[in-house]
């Protein structure tokens, strides 16, 4: 039997619904919104295309032909985004590097990057790699000659990891696609006459495909500096919406981060959901408990290294018979898409960079969460150093088995709260500082925390 609606029930639907986005809105800043509108499908279109002119990006490429090779394009980056406004600190972060595996001769490698400075030193980065590589067979007969197979049957013709230097590698997608995203919220975020607390670094990394070459340099110079680096957005192969399997989803895109589950990589990953969705509701983020997909890598996990808290942005549906090949070109891009994950990018860092650092929940002494059962013995009762800026604190919580924050409340301006009979033990508990304009920070967890600047044992694959 079919059940029909009544006229009231309908209304107390729509008007609940009406009710429910009217308070979002609210939440939204619209500085943020309008930033976020000013992302131009046209400029990264215009970008990628001349990017692609180069012929080829890879690392071992020409560095004084004038339109052609790594050089070039390096040079046009730079003047590129010097040239979106003063406001710009633009340079080459420059490496000697000696010939060592995928680099068969001595080479100097440049990282272009933008800083646009907030009025706190600490950084977010927004970033791609605009160095490009070209292999027979591309990446689908890498992932052939990768996959398990009958020891009975003939191998697979080798793969060349290093084809001829000056070979056409268009390169639009790996990783064009990230570099138009860092280059074109260059000129959006430099442009927007906000003024952000943190510092925000667009950054173009170069020897990805050499095994996370300039990610590595750069996160190695940040760590021995002591540079604060609170969130890595790295963007690399974002722009393409048809699977090399006929499915084509242009409504989402993939955050790949770093466990274990409450690391600093994942809380990032829970923000750029949390936040993304908010300021582009019509595109979803899928988020991704692992560090990268099977035998591939990405300039995050560099970053991640060196303690760094870093999420790899990845389309939902790749094409492998376009990557690392010659048709890696402009016409397997969708524009429409690239421009919506540029904006999820975009509304992700913006949030980040006007929102309060994050608080700190550990003990000064010792490191440990400050988080007892207070004052009955049986309750949850946390407490956290105050973030300069802040004028509340939300505190966010779910049951020690699930993934996703689940409850959240607003508290004021305090540093301790008690949360009467909620056990501990039962569930994961965090806090972020939220500042006049309600800007949250990342959420810091209670649990024993990753030092900063410990290099995790394991070893990403190269670059992809
Ligand atoms: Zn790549």
């Amino acid at each position: 039997m079919k059940k029909v609606m009544s006229g009231v029930a309908f209304l107390t639907l729509l008007f609940g619904f009406s009710g429910t986005l009217a308070a979002q809105q609210s939440d939204l800043d619209p500085r943020i919104l309008k930033l976020v509108q000013s992302v131009s499908e046209d400029r990264l279109t215009a970008i990628l295309k001349k990017l692609e002119s180069f012929g080829t990006r890879s690392t071992l490429s020409s560095q004084d032909k004038p339109d052609r090779g790594i050089g070039a394009a390096r040079q046009w980056i730079f003047d590129e985004m010097k040239s979106y406004s003063p406001k710009l600190q633009v340079s080459f972060d420059t490496y000697m590097v000696a010939k060592q595996g995928r680099i068969t001769r001595d080479v100097e490698v440049r990282n272009v990057m933008a800083v646009l400075p907030g009025k706190s030193p600490r950084r977010i980065y927004v970033s791609g790699h605009y160095d490009s590589l070209a292999r027979a067979g591309g990446q689908g007969a890498a992932n052939a000659a990768a996959a398990p197979r009958d020891p009975d049957a003939p191998a697979p013709s080798p793969v060349d990891p290093n084809a001829p230097l000056d070979n056409v590698a268009p390169g639009v997608n790996d990783d064009g696609s990230g570099t138009s995203v860092a280059i074109e919220l260059a000129r959006v975020f430099s442009q927007s006459g906000i003024d952000f607390d943190a510092t925000l670094v667009f950054m173009c990394h170069v020897g990805e495909e050499q095994g996370l070459l300039g990610a590595k340099l750069h996160a190695e110079k940040a760590a021995t500096e002591k540079i604060r680096i609170d969130a890595v957005l790295n963007n690399d192969i974002v722009g393409n919406d048809k699977g090399g399997n006929g499915i084509i989803d242009g409504a989402t895109i993939r955050v790949y981060s770093e466990g274990p589950e409450d690391s600093p990589s994942r809380e990032l990953a829970r923000f750029v959901q949390r936040w993304g969705a908010r300021y582009v509701p019509s595109h979803t983020v899928r988020l991704m408990a692992r560090p990268d997909r099977f035998g591939r890598g990405g300039d995050h996990s560099a970053y991640n290294q060196f303690g760094f808290p870093a999420v790899g942005f990845r389309e939902s549906r790749e094409n492998f018979t376009r990557q690392h090949d010659v048709r890696d070109t402009f016409e397997g891009i969708s524009p429409a898409y690239l421009a919506q994950n540029a904006r999820v990018n975009a509304a992700s860092a913006a949030s980040l960079a006007l929102a309060p650092p994050a608080p700190v929940v550990n003990s000064e002494r010792g490191g440990q969460p400050m988080i007892g059962r207070q004052p009955s013995g049986y309750d949850a009762n946390l407490r956290w150093t105050a973030s300069p800026g802040a004028v509340a604190y939300r505190i966010f919580w779910r049951e020690a088995w699930g993934p996703d924050w689940q409850h959240d409340v607003l508290v004021g301006n305090v540093t301790q709260v008690n949360l009467p009979g909620m056990q501990i033990d039962d569930f994961v508990f965090g806090v972020a500082a939220v500042d006049a304009e309600g800007h949250e920070s990342l959420v810091a967890p209670y649990v024993t925390p990753v030092r900063p600047g410990t290099p995790v044992k394991t070893v990403p694959p190269p670059g992809g």
